[in-house]
């Protein structure tokens, strides 16, 4: 079986180019849309992540501001930049960069977020609505996978999904948007004995777990897809996902490298977000 790698830098560029009439919209209407990011502490990792984020800002005609504070600082000077940000008219979504210093109460500051502009779906209320059914802010990778199944037509509803990792960030919402799309869904994690018994079952099989090697091709029904969402490194330094990847050629159907699969995606996904947040707006102003 030939196994298709999943292009997942062409669909984010596909999807980035769609968004440009609708910020080109917003815009002539004197509303460019507008992304704060908050940063704090010097982890390379986050950095480059942020700063990814803020250069796909500026490609796609979004307005920017990143709020760099130093590793020391205090949850109060995070919750009065937070509740600053929340009445500035010129940023529409905010987003707290993950991981916290471990000073810093990471559910109080999500909670502090408007939820109008919790563009990364953190929010009890976004968190609440998504389990629910109901329309707010999906979370950007979880959201990303969904997307990139649709545009690779593969089909969700009626199908097995097994989704390994519960993080309420990833696996859960997930999860939810399987669910919602119609798939049958097992969700695996650290407590899961038997891992393979059950990724074997999945027509779609996401690993969430930030662990090398958690799935390997033995594991997975032949022609299933996998979605690998996992960021590791290797003993080389080398960036790479949960999956063994040469393990799986010739066995899955299709699956997203690392890089070049499902990050590329999450970085699209907030900007559709940061440009829904403008949309909802104008649709209920005040
Ligand atoms: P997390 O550590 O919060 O959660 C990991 C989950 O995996 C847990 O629920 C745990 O129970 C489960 N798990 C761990 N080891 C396992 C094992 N051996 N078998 C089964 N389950 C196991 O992490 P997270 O925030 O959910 O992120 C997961 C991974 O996704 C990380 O590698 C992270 O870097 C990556 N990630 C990537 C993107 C992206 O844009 N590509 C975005 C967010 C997270």
């Amino acid at each position: 079986m030939q196994t298709l790698i999943i292009d997942g830098t062409a669909i984010a560029q596909t999807l980035r180019a769609s968004l440009k009439p609708r910020v080109a919209v917003l815009t002539r209407k004197g509303l460019v849309p507008g992304l704060a990011v908050i940063h704090i502490g010097d982890n390379p990792a986050s950095a480059a992540y942020v700063r990814n984020k803020i250069r796909a800002c500026a490609e796609a005609g979004i307005h920017s501001e990143l709020i760099a504070l130093p590793s020391g600082a205090s949850q109060s000077e995070l919750l009065a930049h937070i509740k600053a940000l929340n009445h500035n008219p010129r940023i529409h979504g905010i987003l707290l960069q993950l991981p916290l210093p471990a000073h810093i109460a990471a559910a109080e500051a999500l909670l502090a977020i408007d939820p109008a502009k919790d563009v990364d779906g953190f929010h009890p209320e976004n968190a609440g609505a998504l389990m629910l059914g109901q329309r707010g802010f999906v979370p950007c990778t979880p959201r990303g996978v969904i997307e990139l199944l649709g545009h690779e037509s593969i089909p969700v509803a009626g199908k097995h999904a097994v989704v390994i990792g519960r993080s309420n960030i990833v696996g859960k919402p997930v999860s939810l948007l399987l669910l919602q799309a119609g798939a049958t869904v097992t969700i695996c994690h650290s407590q899961t004995r038997e891992l393979a018994e059950f990724t074997r079952q999945g027509d779609i099989v996401v690993t969430a777990a930030g662990r090398l090697n958690v799935l390997t091709g033995n594991m997975i029904k032949p022609g299933a897809t996998v979605i690998d969402i996992g960021i590791n490194r290797t003993a080389e330094g080398k960036l790479a996902g949960d999956c063994d990847f040469k393990s799986m050629l010739g066995i899955a159907g299709a699956i997203t490298p690392v890089p070049g699969g499902i990050g590329p995606m999450t970085v699209t996904m907030l900007l559709f977000n940061t440009v829904q947040a403008v949309e909802a707006r104008l649709q209920s102003p005040g």
